[in-house]
């Protein structure tokens, strides 16, 4: 079906300074290259929080109203090029890179000093996202579906692939103990990752019992309360820190044995922060940033194709209409883990 040259949707957007709304916007007929979808679900993410609260995420301040998402799927419902049957469900990859610079060239696009991203200010102009009935999207972004992948499951590929790009990054997990700080939907997906993967043992911290009682459904060994129990130091081989907290990059560094690899996947508060790194000397410690992620969304559907289990990370699903409860259900780590936008109710 061809969608019209112009239609009105409602769409969860941004304003500048802070504050949403579940606002009217014009949607353009996908132009060459582009497919146009119907959204089916979206994931709030702690960068939508940022930006519904303060406007801005770090460095990326919104200049204009900024329609928000970047974990949403949907339906093909216009392809001029004809390769995608109206109707079929797809993810989407939400990045797309210069294929140019230095790091694009490398290898690296996930951090493509140009790249622009769903539903961000990163990027001059800014990207708008799919929190919205409809959403025009490169065609290179669409990725098929595994057979008996739902969407409402398909939902969670953009924070597994967050979350498999750092697992990535410390590279083979089998058999090894896993430290996960901060047990958020990230840290949560990271533990399930971590066991799908066959690491042996996978302990989760948080401040919080919901979300240590998530890591636990999503299959943590044990967890550990912060401020109730203790880690025992230098005794996992590979630390994941999902909290984004200085405190979290402390405990992970001081838990992890010598020689281990400490991967930061949490962004952490800039731009000067205090953290107990002292040990990395005689620990000969590797620590990694953590940023986006490549390929992973790929292993990401695979992955929830066979792991149904991960969508015990999903707490909460509101209708677009009911995107600012959502958000303020979002922001309270007490009660909820992923909170899901139903976009099409
Ligand atoms: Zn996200
Ligand atoms: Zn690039």
């Amino acid at each position: 079906m061809t969608a019209p040259a112009r239609q009105k949707i409602h769409a969860l957007v941004a304003h500048v300074g802070g504050g949403a709304g579940v606002d009217e916007i014009d949607i353009p007929a996908p132009t060459d290259g582009h497919v146009q979808l119907e959204m089916t679900h979206g994931g709030i993410c702690g960068s939508d929080l940022h930006y519904f609260k303060e406007g801005r995420v770090g460095d990326f301040v919104i200049r204009y109203p900024l329609t928000l998402g970047h974990e949403v799927v949907g339906r093909v419902a216009d392809d001029p090029s004809g390769q995608w049957a109206a109707g079929t469900p797809v993810a989407i990859h939400p990045a797309y890179a210069c294929h140019q610079c230095p790091e694009c060239l490398s290898g690296n696009p996930h951090v493509c000093r140009n790249a622009t991203y769903l539903g961000s200010a990163a990027s001059d102009p800014q990207t708008n996202g799919g929190f919205a009935q409809r959403l025009n999207v490169r065609l290179d972004q669409l990725r098929a579906l595994p057979e008996g992948l739902d969407l409402s499951l398909a939902v969670l590929a953009e924070p597994l692939g967050v979350a498999l790009h750092g697992i990535n990054l410390a590279g083979d997990v089998a058999g090894k103990r896993c430290l996960v700080t901060g047990s958020g939907p990230i840290g949560a997906l990271t533990v399930g990752a971590l066991k799908a993967r066959g690491a042996a043992e996978v302990v989760s911290t948080d401040l919080l019992d919901n979300p240590l009682r998530i890591a636990r459904a999503m299959g943590a060994d044990e967890v550990v309360k912060i401020g109730v129990d203790r880690l025992e130091p230098m005794s996992f081989d590979l630390a994941f820190e999902a909290s984004g907290a200085p405190a979290g990059l402390s405990s992970a560094i001081a838990a992890t044995r010598r020689l281990g690899t400490i991967v930061q996947v949490g962004m952490l508060p800039g731009p000067t922060i205090t953290v107990a790194m002292a040990v990395i000397n005689k620990a000969e410690h590797t620590i990694k940033g953590a940023f986006r992620f490549d390929q992973e969304i790929d292993e990401a559907l695979t992955m929830l194709a066979a792991t149904p289990s991960l969508g015990s990370v999903i707490t909460h699903t509101f209708p677009l209409d009911d995107a600012l409860e959502a958000l303020a259900v979002a922001g309270d780590p007490a009660i909820s883990g992923k909170v899901v936008l139903k976009l099409d109710a």
